[in-house]
């Protein structure tokens, strides 16, 4: 199972991408994560990076594709993948093509969620996360029982500092211009399939069990 999953920040990939990563068993390849991590630790890429997440641009392309592909050629991801946040740019799907032509690999599906400007603005500027162990909350939707607090394991929640409202904004007009391109570029090739990043977790889960099913993936 070879997946991109495409679509806005707000509109659910990461929380998608870890059930499907658990259900299937395949690894969840996040770049925001990775660049996260990266940068949490000081490291090169992260100083680089840090600039550009900030503001809620892009990280250049030939840094972030040459991160993917290495993991890609990693034991774990022989079998299948769920990439997370990458392709954004056509720059980088046409980059991810060759690369997996090389491995003689391919993707077998595009997932883009699909969802209004407004609810991602709202699933973005309330977002908490825990300073520790990565858990999501959101200060209407899925409140800690204490406030600030992580119910997993206690530390305390921060919010992104690229979930203010200013870089939330310029992330999703970064989306428009140069991520939903791919939309048309995956259609073409006829691996694309919409589907409704507004759905609960759980009912998006059953109805992409069908899509799976649908395309022999499962
Ligand atoms: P995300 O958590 O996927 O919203 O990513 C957070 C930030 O990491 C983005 O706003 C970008 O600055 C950077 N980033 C993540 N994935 C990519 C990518 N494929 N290309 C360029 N920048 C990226």
């Amino acid at each position: 199972m070879k997946i991109v999953l495409l679509g806005p920040p707000g509109a659910g990939k990461g929380t998608q991408g870890v059930v499907l990563s658990k259900s299937y068993k395949v690894p969840h390849i996040s770049t925001g994560d990775i660049l996260r991590d990266a940068v949490k630790n000081g490291t090169p890429l992260g100083k680089k990076a840090l600039v550009f997440m900030n503001k809620g641009e892009l990280v250049p392309d030939e840094v972030v594709t040459g991160i993917v592909v290495e993991r890609l050629n990693q034991k774990d991801a022989e079998s299948g993948y769920i990439l997370d946040g990458f392709p954004r740019t056509l720059r980088q799907a046409e980059d991810l093509d060759a690369a997996l032509k090389k491995m003689s690999n391919g993707i077998d599906l595009v997932l883009s969620f699909e969802i209004p400007e407004a609810i991602a603005i709202e699933r973005l500027t309330g977002r908490r996360v825990c300073k520790k162990c990565q858990a999501n909350f959101h200060i209407k939707n899925i409140p800690p029982k204490k406030e600030g607090i992580c119910d997993k394991c206690g530390a305390e929640l921060f919010q992104r500092p690229d979930d203010s409202i200013e870089t939330v904004k310029n992330r999703l007009k970064v989306y428009e211009g140069r991520t939903r391109p791919l939309i048309e570029y995956y259609t073409k090739k006829g691996i694309l399939k919409k589907v409704s990043g507004v759905l609960e977790v759980n009912e998006l889960f059953k109805e992409l069990r069908q899509v799976f099913s649908d395309a022999k993936l499962i």
